[in-house]
């Protein structure tokens, strides 16, 4: 099978597969669908409605640090899930900083965001970063 070059046909793991062609259009459906990560989106949980960040790595809501199932890993929009990410916990990492660890309440997949606090734009509201530090929810 033939590695096409445009946007929703990287490579995704299903080559020779019956699949294949179906999946290369649900990509395509969903990147279209859902905006990538530097456009604003509305927040799922609060409907918050969310400016794009300078820096890249925003997928989370600064207001109540909610996300939405999208990535396998950090930004790639690979996963088909969809479901509401729940903010967990504050974790530190010397290296990255501040983490907010997330829960798919779907199918139940863990994923570390890092904060977002020094940005112009809607940084993460400190608050909801210390009620979250005061109540981990696991
Ligand atoms: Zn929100
Ligand atoms: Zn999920």
């Amino acid at each position: 099978m033939q590695r096409r070059n445009h946007v929703g046909c990287v490579d995704s793991g299903f080559h020779g597969s019956r699949f294949a062609d179906s999946t290369h259009w649900v990509r395509f459906w969903f990147l279209s669908r859902f905006t990538h990560r530097n456009e604003s989106f509305t927040c799922i949980n609060c409907g918050l409605q969310v400016e794009p960040s300078e820096r890249t790595c925003r997928n989370h809501c600064p207001h109540c640090l909610y996300s939405v199932h999208l990535d396998v890993f950090p930004g790639d929009r690979q996963a088909n899930c969809g479901g509401i990410m729940e903010p967990l916990r504050i974790e530190y990492n010397s290296r990255k900083g501040y983490q907010i660890v997330h829960r798919c309440q779907r199918c139940g997949h863990e994923s570390r965001n890092i904060v977002l606090q020094d940005v112009a734009v809607q940084p993460d509201e400190q608050e909801a970063l210390y009620e979250l530090m005061k109540h981990p929810k696991a």
